[in-house]
């Protein structure tokens, strides 16, 4: 009895951890209306700082959860939950609405500033993207050459039938498209090509190691080259350390992204980082 009590015990466990975790997402799920209307859910900007400009040079839009009790909720654990089920679209808009309206208060005092916003995958296969988006933008009065849609590869690749058709809306509409997360796909050059975007960024997980691996920054220095060949603005993300940015620099980066020049911040701190006095 005793074995089997031992056998049955990380069973249990398991299944009161799996009962458990499930809870905590349908609580999540429940509140996620609730949320996004208190401003719980809210829009933190972090810098994107350009090499040769010699300064930021616009912001990615990152969603935050500040739960009552649960405190702070990383996207990564939201995310995919309220993608799976379908809220992907009231995520997006809620992001790009905030978005818009802030920028539209730091346009005019920073006419170049581009904010980029991530587009969840699912939003490739919706016909009324380009409506969606161009909506938003009129609403706020933003040019659409001051937005950037961030789009992973996997998610690219995953939709690829709609996709080609999504994005040449969206470049018809004006807005900027920047392929994210950029070497953890499966990316072919022939993709690279076909996808009409402007900016590619290198993920961090090869960033990180360029100081210390000249495997690493000979991976990125070749990936910077190709990019530039294709005409693409080169985003390095994760730059912890100035020898980081300094490498960078060296192997011909354009904009910087990263804890060092800047974490992600609520609206009111990065419109003093740009030294703009007006917020919304
Ligand atoms: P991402 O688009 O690749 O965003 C970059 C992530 O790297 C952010 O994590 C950012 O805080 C983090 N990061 C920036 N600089 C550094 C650094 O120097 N070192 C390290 N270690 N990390 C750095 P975050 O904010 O937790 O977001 C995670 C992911 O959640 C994002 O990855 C993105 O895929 C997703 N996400 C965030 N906001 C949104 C959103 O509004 N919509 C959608 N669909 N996805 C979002
Ligand atoms: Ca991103
Ligand atoms: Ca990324
Ligand atoms: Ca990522």
């Amino acid at each position: 009895a005793q074995r089997a009590r031992a056998k049955a015990a990380p069973w249990g466990r398991f299944m009161a951890d799996d009962g458990q975790q499930e809870r905590r997402q349908m609580a999540l799920l429940g509140e996620f209306s609730e949320a996004l209307a208190s401003g719980a859910i809210w829009v933190a900007y972090q810098p994107k700082f350009g090499l040769a400009e010699n300064r930021v040079i616009g912001a990615e839009a990152l969603v935050r959860w500040r739960h009552p009790e649960r405190g702070p909720i990383p996207p990564d654990d939201f995310i995919p939950l309220i993608e799976t089920e379908g809220r992907a679209r009231e995520l997006t808009c809620h992001v790009l609405d905030h978005a818009l309206a802030d920028l539209s208060a730091w346009l005019p005092g920073r006419p170049d500033l581009v904010v980029a916003v991530n587009l969840s995958a699912m939003l490739l296969q919706e016909a009324g993207l380009k409506d969606l988006v161009g909506d938003a933008l009129a609403r706020h009065g933003v040019p659409p050459a001051n937005l950037t849609l961030e789009l992973t590869e996997s998610a690219i690749i995953a939709n690829a039938a709609d996709a080609a058709c999504r994005l040449a809306e969206l470049r018809e509409l004006g807005v900027k498209l920047s392929i994210d997360d950029y070497g953890t796909g499966q990316s072919t050059l022939s993709y690279l090509r076909q996808v009409p975007a402007s900016e590619l960024k290198i993920d961090k997980c090869f960033v990180r190691c360029i100081v210390d691996n000249p495997h690493d920054r000979l991976l990125v220095r070749s990936t910077i080259d190709l990019a530039h060949a294709l005409d693409m603005t080169v985003v390095a993300e994760g730059v912890e350390d100035a020898a980081c940015l300094d490498a960078l620099r060296l192997i011909g980066c354009d904009v910087i992204q990263g804890w060092h020049t800047g974490k992600p911040m609520p609206a009111d701190e990065f419109a003093a980082t740009i030294g703009c006095t007006s917020s919304r």
